[in-house]
């Protein structure tokens, strides 16, 4: 069949990948000249592993990531460094952490010569029809995979765009070049409002993530400084691993959801993916991992069919992603509540609740989200 991908994020080169690996004639089509990730770090959990493995990326990625995490302390401390909670070993023991320009590279290398076209806008067809128009010209394909993002212009084309909503806090990301001592302890660190992050990458490098309660647009100038000033007096390593981060490496996003989740995925031979289908907020972790599962599961669903028989297997699609996403979408976006509280007596309660959360109870209410399995169809 020929499928065309729009969007060369991780979702769309999974997808792109397995589609290529089944024999069908692929085409990607991502709007930047220079289709290189930004971003620092990402984390994966067994679900996004199991995904790749069942589309033959879980070796390469295993391969390119780190699981250091598994064999530290993991959880979330008070600022003083106190734990509120350390986090049962198997609620992280699948855990495996990338830098995401490692990641995008080697989807794009998997690709056969020719696949990727850069530069290239495209924009679907409003009814699903299978044509997509790239610089005026539209060419029709069997089936659309629109990966174009949270901000997808392609959601919208479809008449399927709930709006985006500011979730209250902006985060800076960055990744440290000087080796940093962690005394085998990782995780999130939370204060009112504003939560850090430490995640050990391969090569002794740390990705961190900090987060902070703003009005959506505010602006900081200086992003290092901000963030230095922000933690740099909350316990070590903190300041010693934003000491480590060169300023070039700091960036920062206000962070949008979707305003509800999307009750369908597909219009026709379109199919929505990644965040265009759920961009969700980063509380979980699971953003990209839920992009893959979307990616194996179109890829199985669309094994062995003809150009004339895919209905069936898109609307299995669009039932299967439509509904664990919007799940995963509502415990992320009430994490984030619970994650970014501010005030004296809800910070105060939350971190009492954390200390009183028994691990056992953690780690059976991650085992379903950090499970996944191929779709029955
Ligand atoms: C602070 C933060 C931390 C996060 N941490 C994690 C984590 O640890 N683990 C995890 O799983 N997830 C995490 N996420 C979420 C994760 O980053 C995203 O869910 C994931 O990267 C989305 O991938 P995607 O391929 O769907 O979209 P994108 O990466 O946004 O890719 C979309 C692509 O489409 C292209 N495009 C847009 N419009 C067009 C068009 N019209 N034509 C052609 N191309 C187009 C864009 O240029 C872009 O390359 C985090 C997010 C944030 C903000």
């Amino acid at each position: 069949m020929r499928i065309a991908v729009i969007g060369a994020g991780i979702a769309g080169l999974v997808a792109a990948y397995g589609f290529q690996r089944d024999g069908h004639d692929v085409v990607v089509f991502e709007q930047r000249r220079d289709p290189s990730a930004d971003g620092a770090g990402l984390t994966l959990f067994g679900n996004g592993l199991a995904a790749l493995d069942a589309v033959g990326l879980g070796g390469l990625v295993r391969e390119l990531s780190s699981d250091a995490i598994a064999g530290m302390r993991a959880g979330q401390r008070h600022p003083s460094g106190r734990w509120l909670f350390t986090l049962p070993p198997r609620a992280v023991a699948s855990l495996r952490s990338i830098h995401r320009v490692t990641l995008h590279q080697a989807l794009v290398e998997q690709l056969q010569p020719g696949t990727l076209h850069t530069g290239a806008s495209a924009i679907v067809a409003a009814d699903g029809s299978g044509n997509v128009t790239v610089a005026r010209t539209t060419q029709r394909f069997d089936v659309v995979i629109a990966a174009d993002g949270r901000r997808s212009r392609n959601r919208a084309a479809l008449g399927l765009d709930p709006g985006l909503s500011y979730a209250g806090y902006t985060a800076w990301r960055g990744v440290t070049n000087v080796q940093v001592e962690l005394d085998g302890a990782v995780g999130e660190t939370w204060g009112r409002g504003r939560i850090f992050g430490i995640v050990p990458l391969p090569e002794n490098r740390l990705y961190w993530f900090s987060t902070l309660n703003t009005p959506a647009g505010t602006e900081f100038g200086d992003e290092h400084a901000a963030v230095r000033t922000t933690f740099g007096t909350w316990h070590a390593p903190i300041p010693q691993i934003l000491e480590a981060t060169s300023p070039h490496d700091v960036i920062r996003h206000d962070i949008y959801d979707l305003a509800k989740p999307l009750t369908a995925l597909a219009r026709g031979r379109t199919v929505l993916m990644g965040d265009a289908a759920h961009a969700m907020t980063p509380n979980l972790g699971q953003g990209a991992g839920q992009g893959i599962e979307d990616a194996a599961t179109i890829t199985l669903l669309l094994r062995g069919a003809q150009a004339d028989g895919v209905d069936d297997a898109l609307a299995s699609y669009s039932r299967i992603r439509s509904r664990r996403t919007a799940s995963l979408w509502r415990q992320s976006r009430l994490m984030a509540k619970v994650a970014q509280a501010s005030g004296p007596v809800t910070g105060g309660l939350r971190d009492l609740g954390m200390r009183v959360v028994p691990g056992r109870l953690a780690g059976v209410a991650s085992a379903g989200m950090h499970f996944w399995d191929e779709p029955a169809g």
